[in-house]
């Protein structure tokens, strides 16, 4: 059975994601700082803002809530330790972009004033939308070329970091999924633990069977 550590907001409920990875056959341990030696698979939890400081981002701001930066201090390091030991990272909406601010990606600070706010199109705070997924990616493998997926976020990868490509997008070019060339790492900006269908449910399978090979 994988041990998969999980990283999770302070105070927070990580229940969704504890039954998501359990359905899969695997055993979940809360994140501390060491603990890659001992686990198979590391999960990435959401939550608040990162840091601006992690990714040198100079401008205002006034719409960044930044959680914790204990937390992005632990999780940038278990990332760095999961990747040197090869071990599959799954990073989930937040986690995903601490993924890409990890290997040297930028972040959107906030898609409604930076990215959408000429032709406000896709709206991502607490809203559905589709995506396009990436012919021969990790992603379409798992979901086909696109689906509808939740959205409750207000930032996204801008930069893709070192050896990571975006392998899903809206339809008007936002960043929605982001995987490396060839570790098994995989960020995705929504929910899959809050969603029931085959497919999302896929993601975790293919995550715990990861942590197996
Ligand atoms: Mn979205």
């Amino acid at each position: 059975m994988s041990k998969i550590l999980l990283s999770y907001k302070k105070g927070s409920d990580p229940s969704a994601y504890i039954s998501a990875l359990s359905r899969c056959g695997c055993e979940v341990q809360s994140a501390r700082i060491g603990a890659a030696g001992i686990c198979d698979g590391l999960l990435l939890a959401g939550g608040g803002d990162i840091s601006p400081h992690f990714y040198n981002y100079r401008g205002p701001i006034d719409r960044i809530h930044i959680e914790d930066e204990a937390r992005d201090r632990l999780e940038l390091e278990l990332i760095h330790n999961f990747m040197a030991l090869g071990k599959p990272i799954l990073g989930i909406c937040r986690g995903a972009q601490l993924l890409n601010v990890a290997l040297g990606g930028t972040l959107i600070e906030d898609i409604r004033s930076v990215y959408n706010s000429q032709t406000p199109s896709i709206l991502h705070e607490h809203h559905m939308h589709s995506i396009h997924v990436l012919p021969k990616s990790t992603l379409h493998a798992i979901l086909g070329s696109g689906c509808i997926v939740n959205s409750f976020h207000h930032q996204a990868v801008r930069h893709p970091g070192r050896e990571l490509k975006i392998t899903a997008r809206t339809s008007d070019g936002l960043a929605e999924a982001i995987e490396h060339v060839h570790a098994p790492v995989l960020g995705v900006q929504w929910h899959p633990e809050r969603l029931t269908d085959a497919f999302n449910h896929q993601i975790f399978a293919d995550f715990c069977a990861w942590t197996q090979r």
